[in-house]
C-alpha cells in the first residue's frame, strides 16, 4: 500500500482527535503507512507511545502535513494549513464547507480534495457507518445528560433514606433526534423522571421505546429528510406558549433542536427562563453564535439567572467526552478512507452516491451539489432524478448548513 494517512493536532479549544491508536492499528494492518502529529491524542488520552505502539510514526506537523496523502483532522485547519495543502492530497474532516463556502474554492483552486462530513447523505444506509453528524451527536447528547445531573443541586433518581424520601428529578428533553434520545436514555438510566418533545410525530414511538413520555406538539412539523421543517412565527409563538407550561414542571431542561440551514429554533424564551424555580437547569445543545433554544443561552458557558436559573450553553459536549467521541470519529474516517481507496490507491469516485455528495472538491472541482448551490454554481441534472425528490427538496433540506459540527 502506498498511501500515507495522517492527522493533526486540534486548535487548543477541541480535545477531539481525528484517529484513535484502535483504528490506526487496524490501518496499518491493513498496509497504511501513518503519521501522526506529536501530541495530537493528548486531550484525548490518547499518548504518543500508544499510537507509535499501533504502528504510526510520529512526527512534527510539517512532516504531518507534507508527508501524506490523506489527512483527517476534526474542525478544518487554520489558513496557513490549508495553504501547505498540495494537489491530489485529500482532507477529511468537519470542514464547515457551508458555512465558509470560499474555503472549499480555495482548496478547489489548489486541487485538493476535501471530504466535509457535513455534507455527507445521512439517508443512505451505507452512509451509516461515515456518519460523523449522528456518532458525535449521540455523545453530546449523553454527556448533555451528565452534565445537567452534575449541576443539579438535587438527587437524580427517587432516594428512599432513612433521613427522608427524595422525588425523582424531572427531565424534559425537547427535540428528540438523535442527541435528544440519547439524553433521554442517559436520564433514564440515571433514575429520573423523563419526557421528550418533539415537532416530529414520528419521534413519538422513539421517545416512549426508551420508557420516557412523550408530550404530543400542538404543532406538527415533519421535514424531508426525515429532519424538521422551520416553523411560521404563528407556530413558534403558540409551541412557546404550550412549553412554557412543560417547563415549569420540570427541574432539568436539555434542548437540542436544529432545522437545518436554520438558526436554532427559540424554545424557552425569556419569559420562560424567568418563571423557572430556582434551581432549575437548562442545558442549551443547541447554543451557538447565531443564538440557540434557550434565551439568553451562550456557547461554552454557564450563566446563572437573576432567579436562580442555570442556563448551561453545550456547544462542546463531544469534545467534553473526547476518548469516547474520537474513538467513533475515527472509526468513521476508517470507514470513508475505505471507500476511497481500490487496489492500493486512491479512487475518488464522484459518481457514487454518497460520495458525490460528500466531497466538496476533487480535481480543482466543486463537486457536491450543496455547496455549489451554496456558491452560486450551476448544478448538474442527475441522470435519475424524479419531480417528486425535486418537490421535496425545499430550501430548508437543499441548504443544511454544517451547525452540528461542534456537538
Ligand atoms: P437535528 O439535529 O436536525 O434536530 C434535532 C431534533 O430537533 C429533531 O428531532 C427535530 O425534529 C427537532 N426540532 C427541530 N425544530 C424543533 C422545534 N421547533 N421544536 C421541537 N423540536 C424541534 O436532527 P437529527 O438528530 O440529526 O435527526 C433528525 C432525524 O433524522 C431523526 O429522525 C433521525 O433519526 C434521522 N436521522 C436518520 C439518519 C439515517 O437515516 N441514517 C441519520 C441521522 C438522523
Amino acid at each position: 500500500m502506498s498511501i500515507v494517512l495522517s492527522t493533526l493536532k486540534e486548535a487548543d479549544h477541541e480535545n477531539r482527535v481525528a484517529l484513535s491508536p484502535a483504528v490506526v492499528s487496524r490501518m496499518v494492518k491493513d498496509g497504511y503507512q501513518v503519521l501522526v502529529e506529536k501530541s495530537s491524542g493528548e486531550a484525548a488520552y490518547f499518548s504518543d507511545q500508544a499510537y507509535t505502539d499501533a504502528g504510526a510514526k510520529v512526527v512534527d506537523r510539517n512532516t504531518a502535513i507534507s508527508d501524506a496523502n490523506v489527512i483527517a483532522v476534526i474542525d478544518r485547519p487554520d489558513d496557513a494549513t490549508l495553504a501547505k495543502l498540495k494537489s491530489g492530497q485529500v482532507l477529511i474532516g468537519l470542514l464547515s464547507s457551508l458555512i465558509d463556502p470560499d474555503k472549499m474554492e480555495q482548496l478547489a483552486k489548489q486541487k485538493v480534495t476535501a471530504l466535509s462530513f457535513e455534507l455527507l447523505p445521512r439517508t443512505i444506509s451505507r452512509a451509516q457507518s461515515m456518519d460523523v453528524l449522528s456518532s458525535q451527536a449521540s455523545v453530546a447528547g449523553y454527556k448533555a445528560a451528565l452534565v445537567a445531573a452534575d449541576d443539579f443541586t438535587r438527587y437524580m433518581p427517587m432516594m428512599i433514606t432513612a433521613a427522608g424520601t427524595a422525588k425523582p428529578a424531572k427531565v424534559l428533553v425537547l427535540g428528540t433526534g438523535v442527541a435528544g434520545l440519547q439524553a433521554i436514555g442517559t436520564a433514564k438510566r440515571l433514575g429520573a423522571e423523563v419526557s421528550g418533545y418533539d415537532v416530529r410525530p414520528a419521534s413519538k414511538g422513539e421517545v416512549e421505546s426508551l420508557g420516557a413520555k412523550f408530550l404530543t406538539s400542538s404543532v406538527s412539523a415533519a421535514g424531508a429528510g426525515g429532519y424538521a421543517r422551520q416553523l411560521s412565527a404563528e407556530e413558534q409563538q403558540k409551541q412557546q406558549e404550550e412549553l412554557a407550561g412543560f417547563i415549569k414542571q420540570n427541574d432539568i431542561i436539555i434542548t437540542t433542536a436544529q432545522v437545518p440551514g436554520r438558526k436554532p429554533p427559540l424554545l424557552v424564551p425569556e419569559t420562560s427562563v424567568k418563571e423557572a424555580s430556582a434551581g432549575t437547569i437548562f442545558v442549551d445543545l443547541a447554543a451557538s453564535d447565531l443564538g440557540g433554544n434557550v434565551a439568553g443561552s451562550k456557547p461554552s458557558e454557564t450563566i446563572t439567572t437573576d432567579n436562580g436559573a442555570r442556563i448551561i450553553g453545550a456547544q462542546d459536549m463531544a469534545s467534553q467526552l473526547p476518548t469516547a467521541s474520537s474513538e467513533m470519529y475515527a472509526k468513521n474516517v476508517q470507514t470513508v478512507i475505505k471507500s476511497i481507496v481500490k487496489d492500493d490507491a486512491l479512487n475518488i469516485d464522484t459518481d457514487d452516491d454518497v460520495l458525490s455528495e460528500l466531497v466538496a472538491t476533487h480535481d480543482g472541482e466543486i463537486i457536491s451539489d450543496r455547496l455549489r448551490k451554496a456558491l452560486n454554481l450551476p448544478v448538474k441534472p442527475k441522470a435519475d432524478e424524479s419531480t417528486d425528490t425535486k418537490e421535496d427538496s425545499s430550501d430548508d433540506t437543499k441548504d443544511q448548513s454544517d451547525k452540528k459540527e461542534g456537538a
